[in-house]
Order: structure tokens, then sequence, then C-alpha cells
């Protein structure tokens, strides 16, 4: 980390770095962050920065409260939108530690580095490729987001009906700048949505890229008088937002996932991790999606999936085998969404798959049809199960089942569901717009 160090030490002097963000997530995943200067590099690679953790969401009580901020050094990326003559802002993402040196337990990325610790321990590296889809909307006159999307583009097309090229090139180029490989850019299916990939790292590396391209995503938008989202379903009857996550595990440099003399060139862990998933993906659901809103995506009809089943090509299936084999083989789960937090989704999914390989659970047949034609007769008698149909079922899934306590710690667990209660009961208390319309004038 002394040579990390110096490197960052140069970056700083050559791109005139003046800023310096201490960034982090809630529980939500939502990102923070606090400003030093440049001067404070040393104190702040030591560690010894302080904050008050009461005022961030799921962390601590208020009397005991003061946390320190341990920057990942691997993170450092200058902001390229803050960039001019002789000016710069970088930014550093942190794990938060206690007084006493340890790692504080309600930090979320401290969570998916326990997952990462107990998948090592069973001899794998965790690789991971999350795919995030998100809607552009028109701000108005005082900058606010409207409910106007950006343009009526569809999948793939290209301008004049997509209006997000411009926007697109330059949180390609801040992406790219920021340590990002790009893989490719597009409209998403749905008006005004859009997508780009980026290549798959291990679990807290893409965990970071994840919050990280969120924040570039809305900040590029922002600069274009645009409004990203990440919120699942933003507008009823077309496409919602995915975050599908493509994982496999390694051992040493073979992907553990891959056999080439199996019928469908998967090993045994990759079918165990599907058992795993698909054993566990009812009581983690409101992880992966942890919003109100989440389960007006997960219906049929949106190429968001709503049933559990698996399949080696069709993507109605909540989980979908990419057709890459070799290195490439991979695991694709469709049920979660970006409003989720990266860090505590690909830990539930890890440590799901992981139970799976551990317990060497058997995946059930592949399901190779259409499956929201299906009618409910033929699923029930294929034996296909469905994901949680709204955040109160979730939570009562999370609650009965032990993954989310054992992946999230005692700490997060607790808050998380309290926090998932209450937002629950807000939505339920509420009067909405389609109660007003449908019975209003009717009753
Ligand atoms: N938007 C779809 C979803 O909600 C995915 C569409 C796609 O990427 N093919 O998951
Ligand atoms: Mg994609
Ligand atoms: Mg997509
Ligand atoms: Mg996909």
């Amino acid at each position: 980390t002394d040579a990390a160090l110096e490197k960052i030490k140069e970056t700083i002097k050559t791109k005139s770095v003046e800023l310096l963000h201490l960034q982090f997530v809630d529980i939500e995943g939502i990102l923070k962050h606090v400003t030093v200067t440049a001067e404070q590099l040393e104190d702040v690679a030591a560690g010894k920065m302080m904050f008050d953790g009461s005022s961030i969401k799921g962390f601590s009580a208020i009397n005991n409260s003061d946390l320190y901020l341990q920057p990942d050094l691997s993170t450092f990326a200058v902001l390229p939108w803050t960039e001019e003559e002789g000016y710069a802002e970088a930014r550093f993402l942190c794990s938060a530690v206690n007084p006493d040196g340890t790692l504080f337990e309600g930090d979320t990325r401290n969570v998916l580095k326990k997952t990462v610790d107990r998948a090592a321990e069973q001899g794998y590296t965790i690789s991971v490729g999350p795919e995030l889809e998100f809607f552009l909307f028109q701000t108005d006159e005082n900058g606010n987001p409207t409910t106007e999307l950006s343009d009526n583009g569809g999948y793939f097309e290209p301008s004049p009906k997509d209006l997000g090229e411009r926007v697109r090139l330059e949180i390609y180029r801040a992406l790219k700048a920021m340590g990002f490989t790009i893989e490719a850019s597009h409209h998403e299916v749905a008006e005004g949505q859009h997508e780009l990939s980026f290549k798959y790292a291990d679990a807290l590396g893409a965990a970071d890229k994840a919050t990280t391209y969120k924040w570039v995503v809305k900040t590029v938008a922002r600069k274009y008088g645009l409004h990203a989202t990440f919120m699942p379903k933003p507008v009823a009857g077309i496409n919602g937002s995915g975050m599908h996550v493509n994982m496999s595990f390694f051992k040493g440099n073979e992907n553990a996932f891959f056999d080439p003399s199996d019928e469908l060139q998967l090993s045994k862990e990759a079918y165990h991790f599907i058992a795993g998933l698909l054993v566990s993906v009812k009581s983690f659901a409101a992880v992966t999606n942890p919003l109100v809103n989440s389960y007006k995506r997960l219906v049929p009809g949106y190429e968001a999936p709503c049933y559990l089943a698996w399949s080696a090509s069709n993507r109605s299936a909540l989980i979908r085998i990419p057709a890459k084999r070799g290195l490439a083989t991979r695991v694709e789960l469709r049920c979660p969404d970006p409003s989720s937090n990266p860090y505590l989704t690909f830990a539930v999914i890890a440590s799901a798959g992981l139970n799976g390989i551990e317990k060497e659970l058997e995946a059930p047949a592949s399901i190779n049809e259409d499956i929201f034609h299906m009618t409910e007769e033929q699923r029930a008698s294929a034996g296909i199960d469905s994901l949680p149909g709204s955040l109160k079922e979730a939570v009562e899934a999370l609650e009965a089942g032990e993954i989310g306590r054992e992946t999230l710690g005692d700490h997060v667990y607790n808050e998380y569901v309290s926090l998932k209660k209450a937002e629950w009961d807000s939505y339920r208390l509420a009067v909405h717009s389609w109660e007003v319309e449908n019975y209003h004038s009717k009753f």
C-alpha cells in the first residue's frame, strides 16, 4: 500500500487534486461522503478521519456513534467532471471502522467482505458482473425531476429516436476515466431507458463499481438537465429497470462453474449454486428487491422474472445461464433491481450459492419453455413457485428464512427489517391515486 499511496500522491500532484471525498454507503446503499483537502492524505490513508455514525441510516446508536473511515486505496479516482486547469477532485470508497480498529458491523461494505471471506474459506473467489438499467427523465425550469421521459426510443434504437446518446457518451468517458472497462452502451427497451454494461470484477470491486456507476450516471445526467433514476418501475405499463447479477466462483485461475464434460458444460458446483439460489431467493428478495415499487416490476410481460425456474436460454426464467463458457461461464440471476444495496445483494446471492455447494443441493430440471405462457396448472405441475408478490411478503419470507440474519449479521439484519417494515406501513397507510381514480366517483 506504500507504493499505492505514492502513486496517489503523484496523481494528486499532476492532476492538481485539491479535494478528496471519503465515500461510503448507508444501509440502503445510498452514497454518502465527507470532503477533506488533499493535504490530509496521510491522515486519511491512516484511517484517522472520524465521523458521526448516528446520522447515517442503519448505522449506530447515538450513544456509540464515533466511527472512522478507512479508505480502500484501490478505489482512488479523480472525478472527470470536476477537472479544470489547476483543479480537480478525487474520491475514495471507505469502510467504517470502530474506535478499537475492528470493522464496523453496521457498514454493508463490511458485510460483503465477510461473505467474500466465507467463500475464501471454501476455496473460492467470487466474480460478479452486474447490469444496471436506468431511466432518464426531463427536469423542470427549477431543475426538479418531472415525470416526462427524456425520449421515446426503444431497444437499440439510434438517434434521432434515442436522445440519450450524448449523455451516455459522457457517462462512458467518465466511467472509463475512473477505471471501468465499458463493454456496451445502448438504449433499452422502454422509452427513456438506457444501459451501459461494464466488465465483471471481484465481488467487492463489482459492488464498488455498481455504487460508483449509479452516482456517475446521476451526476452526468444532471449536467444535461436530466434526472436519472434507478427506481425499478418508474412508469406503469412499460419495462422496469433490473440489475441482473452474473456470478461465478473461481478456484485459482479456473472457473469452478465450467466443466466441458457435462451436457451443458456446467460443473457440479454450478448446479449446486443454482439450487442454492432457488432455495433461498424468496427469503432474500427483500434485499435484492427492496422497495414497495420493486414488486411492480416483477410481474409477467416485461422481461422481469416472477417464477422460480432456471434455464440455459430462456429469458423468462429467474435464473439464466448465458451462452458463454470457459472462463466466462456464469449464472445470471435476473430478479435484483438497481435500487438494492449492491453490497448486500451480492452478499446474499453468494451466500445462498455457497450454501447450495456446501449442502450439495440438487438443482431441479431446467425449464426451457416460456413460463409466462404456461397456465397456473402447468406451472403447479412443473413445481414452479413464484417470487414474493409484495414487499410485505418478502419481509415475512426474510424473517422466516435464515439467509438474511446469517449473511447480514445481527446489526444490519435488525436495522434492515425494521426499516422495511416501516416502509411497508407508510405505504399501507397512504391513499394512492389508483384508489382515488377507481373508487372516488364510483362509490
Ligand atoms: N428491463 C428488464 C428487467 O427488468 C431486462 C431487459 C433486458 O435487459 N433484456 O429485468
Ligand atoms: Mg444487459
Ligand atoms: Mg438490459
Ligand atoms: Mg442480462
